[in-house]
């Protein structure tokens, strides 16, 4: 039978009221499962990992992107499939996170959790486990059709480095603006197996190595020389310098400088838009070409979520300043869309 470890880490799908004040806390997965008798209609044989405590993501970090790897790297024989329960807030930093930690990932690994919580009358969050768990034990000729780590959200599958959250209210709390979805849950199940990621060669390796010593610049008509400086002459080994359009700055020599002098201390500028669709293309506008000249690094479509768990991921292999800086460039989990 298919075998499926849920890992349960938090979010809204198993918060409950607080009668006290109303807020909404993390509960334990016994609610979820009383509240979806749907799971043991199931054809698969599922097993449940549950964070203690359980966790609103706004809490998750590097450490626990790592406690969430390793789980899955330990159990990974066990098991055809991941599903893991998440709130929706930074889901899409995990996400970014576990593809790049599990290197040759020749399983789906599917992250998903809900606006609503279970308990709701009106929730979403059986849907998308129920769908989730589905997608985790799809094959095709005896091989996972996923694989993956991927978001599952409002019936769409995406690529886990490739998504968003974009919208707090609707259940279409997801997006994926410069990659194509790649299933659609309607009365079938249809996947875009030409997008995926193919299966991988070789074994399953696991890196949890993240150096989160990183800042972002994000750039704005006016912003002064104190606030650029309070970033590039701090120190952080790396910068995500958050631009307008297709990677365009204010040409003003202090602002220049203030880069200069940055990557002259071996600083790593990556450049990425403020635009949610589209690519970086440096060298394209003028606003762009001294950039390129002094060794900004181009992030091309990559999301932020995305940019900032690769930064870390890349600075944690503590590799020279040149081949972090090509690693930043080229996809390495179909994160970016560039030869
Ligand atoms: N604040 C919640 C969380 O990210 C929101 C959610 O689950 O959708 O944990």
């Amino acid at each position: 039978m298919t075998k499926i470890l849920i890992i349960y880490t938090g979010g809204t799908i198993g918060m409950i009221n607080d009668p006290s004040n109303g807020m909404l806390i993390p509960f334990d997965f016994e609610q979820i499962k009383d509240n979806v008798p749907e799971l043991s209609r199931l054809d698969y044989d599922l097993d449940v990992h549950s964070f203690n405590p359980v966790l609103d993501s706004s809490n998750m970090d590097p450490e626990i992107w790592k406690t969430i790897a390793e789980l899955i790297y330990s159990k990974y024989d066990l098991y055809d499939g991941f599903v893991i329960l998440h709130g929706s807030d930074t889901m899409a930093f995990t996400a970014s996170a576990l593809s790049f930690m599990l290197e040759n990932l020749g399983k789906p690994v599917i992250l998903t959790g809900s606006q609503l919580p279970i308990g709701e009358i009106r929730t979403d969050a059986k849907e998308n486990l129920i769908t989730a768990l589905e997608i985790a034990a799809t094959k095709e000729n005896g091989q996972a059709l996923v694989p993956e780590v991927c978001i599952y959200f409002d019936a769409q599958l995406f690529r886990g480095n490739r998504s968003i959250k974009y919208n707090s209210e609707k259940f279409e709390a997801f997006r994926s603006p410069n990659y194509p979805v790649l299933a659609e849950a309607g009365v079938h199940l249809q996947f875009n197996k030409n997008d995926m990621l193919n299966a991988p060669d070789g074994k399953l390796n696991l890196r949890t190595n993240f150096n989160s010593n990183i800042g972002v610049l994000k750039l704005y008509p006016g912003i002064t020389p104190q606030a650029v400086q309070a970033i590039t002459d701090s120190k952080v080994d790396a910068i995500i310098l958050e631009t307008f359009g297709s990677g365009n700055t204010t040409t003003a020599e202090w602002f220049l400088d203030s880069l200069r002098s940055a990557i002259s201390k071996g600083k790593i500028i990556i450049d990425i838009s403020q635009c949610k669709k589209g690519s970086v293309q440096l060298g394209r506008y003028e606003t762009s070409r001294e950039l390129q000249k002094m060794g900004v690094l181009s992030g091309y479509d990559l999301t932020f979520e995305a940019t900032v768990t690769k930064l870390m991921f890349v600075m944690g292999l503590k590799l020279s300043v040149e081949d972090s800086s090509k690693l930043m460039e080229k996809s390495i989990r179909g994160e970016l869309s560039h030869d």
